[in-house]
């Protein structure tokens, strides 16, 4: 089955991540941990609101 609508929801929920500390762009959705995927680091940034986002994860 290709149904057009459960890709549009995909799109939705995902959010693109700036690392903090390489840069590297991560995609991810919001069940997802925040960290990068290239160097591990959890300090992202937005892409499209370019806020900072912390997350301190202990
Ligand atoms: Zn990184």
């Amino acid at each position: 089955m290709s149904d057009p609508s459960s890709r549009e929801t995909v799109l939705k929920t995902s959010m693109v991540y700036v690392c903090g500390e390489c840069l590297h762009e991560n995609e991810m959705r919001p069940k997802d941990p925040i960290r990068c995927r290239e160097c591990g680091y959890r300090i992202m940034y937005k892409k499209r609101t370019r806020r900072l986002v912390v997350f301190d994860a202990r």
